[in-house]
């Protein structure tokens, strides 16, 4: 598990300078950016109980829903 702490500080690295990058938890193993799919629509994988907030990580995921990505994440 991520704690609690950390995931209240954790901001998507997109959107932060200009918005606030909100993430939500999604089973455990994945952050997903609460701005519009416009704007943003990163997710970042949580692997081995560390997030990964690079926004070349999170550029992969833009096109899949949150309901379809994988759980857990696949390896790098
Ligand atoms: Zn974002």
């Amino acid at each position: 598990m991520v704690s609690p702490d950390l995931l209240e500080i954790l901001r998507c690295p997109f959107c932060v300078r200009d918005r606030p990058g909100l993430l939500v938890l999604h089973k455990d193993t994945w952050l997903v950016c609460q701005e519009s799919p416009e704007v943003c629509g990163r997710k970042y994988p949580i692997r081995d109980d560390i997030p990964v907030m690079l926004i070349d990580e999170g550029d992969k995921w833009i096109k899949v829903k949150v309901e379809d990505l994988p759980v857990p994440p696949p390896a790098e």
